[in-house]
């Protein structure tokens, strides 16, 4: 593998508080130094007007393979990930069959690595079959390589499962990652509970649903230590309580999608499928308070809640189309424009939530641009002003909120073990 030299590029590094023009010198795959001047054996990379960053990391994306294949594969959805500018992502379970065996992890690893596009890391079920009724083969899934555990796509209703789910976990220094909703209070909800959902006349998700299970978490976290990681937190009473948290040293960290930022409930006045999610776009409030949790560093995650669907399932009528959209390819370009550009993130603090802090909850070596790491780089062009076409999307589905936004900011090259695994002409 030739050596590679970044030239010239604005560093910025969150793990050694680094934030300057820079070269990068890359070799046998790792992270090899810093100011060197090219010897002549290296491909250089001219970075002029760049940043250079530790190689981006989404931890909430759906894969759908095994089993759902018309909406995405693991081939496709690795490749969509690089083009967005992400050398990792952690894939969720609710696959067909679900991911609680080692069979399953194995099958996903070794899909990835045929793929050879970014690092797969498996996120494991938390219940066998996600039934939420007994605990999967928690210290199996772990030798396979899981990484944390989720029943995402759906919450783990039942309080003592998840009271055992942190007590096990405790075991192996994982996460739980809930997806926080009572499910009792948003049966048939299709988007918000608020002014809009009525005067739309659909039935409504209540904020509370949320809240509650948030709560619910967050004291089971506390009562035994474990480590809750939550999930696409969209609420002001949910920013709240973790900001509260962890004021008490809960071990609790959180995410935000970039939809839950960038959007509200009142784009369900087109009563396009590609605005319904869940948890759904909430009102202007509930955003600005999701937005002051990023700034604060209540949120320490930008995840995309990647979820692809095939379009015959996203046409149908609202009510019975399926929740989510994809996301890989937009959430760069949307915190560059809905965070960094405004001023409410610099650029250190986004980096820190999409690379370095989910490197840390899920317990890897990357999101560092610290000599000897794996070298994981993503180049990003700040300035680039570009417009969302799902047409070119390499993902499976295009089933996004966004098309035709005019965004600023992209992936230009995204480096991969110190190989250059995508490129933008
Ligand atoms: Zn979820
Ligand atoms: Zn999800």
């Amino acid at each position: 593998m030739p050596s590679i030299l970044i030239q010239n590029g604005r560093v910025v590094d969150p793990s050694q508080e680094m934030d300057r023009v820079a070269n990068v010198l890359l070799a046998d795959g790792r992270i090899a130094g810093y100011d060197v001047s090219p010897t002549g054996q290296e491909t250089v990379i001219d970075a002029t007007g760049r940043i250079v960053s530790p190689g981006l990391i989404d931890m909430h994306v759906h894969l759908r393979e095994p089993g759902f294949e018309e909406d995405e594969t693991i081939e496709t959805g690795t490749a969509a990930a690089l083009a967005g500018g992400f050398t990792s992502v952690a894939c969720m379970p609710n696959t067909e069959p679900p991911i609680d065996t080692q069979g399953t992890v194995e099958f996903i690893h070794d899909r990835a690595e045929r793929a050879d596009n970014c690092n797969v890391f498996v996120v494991a079920c938390v219940s066998k079959g996600r039934e939420g009724k007994e605990l999967s083969e928690m210290g199996q899934l772990v030798e396979a390589g899981a990484v944390a555990f989720s029943d995402d796509g759906a919450p783990v209703d039942d309080a003592e499962l998840m009271r055992r789910a942190f007590e096990y976990c405790l075991m192996f220094d994982k996460p739980v990652l809930n997806h926080p909703e009572i499910r009792e209070l948003t049966q048939r909800g299709v988007m918000h509970e608020g002014l809009t959902s009525m005067i739309l006349g659909l039935s409504g998700i209540p904020a509370a649903a949320e809240n509650v299970m948030i709560s619910r978490d967050i004291a089971l976290a506390e009562a035994t230590g474990g480590r809750l990681h939550i999930m696409h937190v969209s609420t002001i009473d949910g920013v709240d309580a973790i900001r509260r948290a962890k004021c008490r040293k809960v071990r609790v960290t959180a995410e935000a999608t970039p939809h839950h930022f960038a959007l509200t409930d009142e784009c369900l006045r087109t009563f396009d499928s590609n605005f319904k999610m869940n948890p759904p776009l909430r009102g202007s409030e509930h955003v600005e308070a999701v937005i002051a949790g990023l700034a604060d560093d209540t949120i320490d995650v930008i995840a995309s809640d990647h979820a692809p669907h095939a379009i015959e399932k996203k046409m149908r009528e609202l009510d019975q189309a399926p929740f989510g959209i994809v996301g890989l390819e937009t959430s760069l370009g949307l915190v560059i424009t809905k965070l960094i550009e405004p001023g409410i993130l610099d650029w250190s603090s986004a980096i820190r939530k999409m690379s370095l802090n989910p490197a840390r909850i899920l317990g890897t070596d990357r999101g560092t641009l610290q000599v000897g790491a794996p070298a994981d780089v993503t180049i990003i062009n700040p300035k680039v002003r570009w417009k969302v076409d799902p047409s070119a999307f390499l993902s499976k589905s295009a089933n996004t909120p966004f098309a035709g936004w005019e965004l600023t900011g992209r992936a230009e090259t995204v480096i991969v073990g110190g190989k250059v695994k995508f490129q933008r002409d």
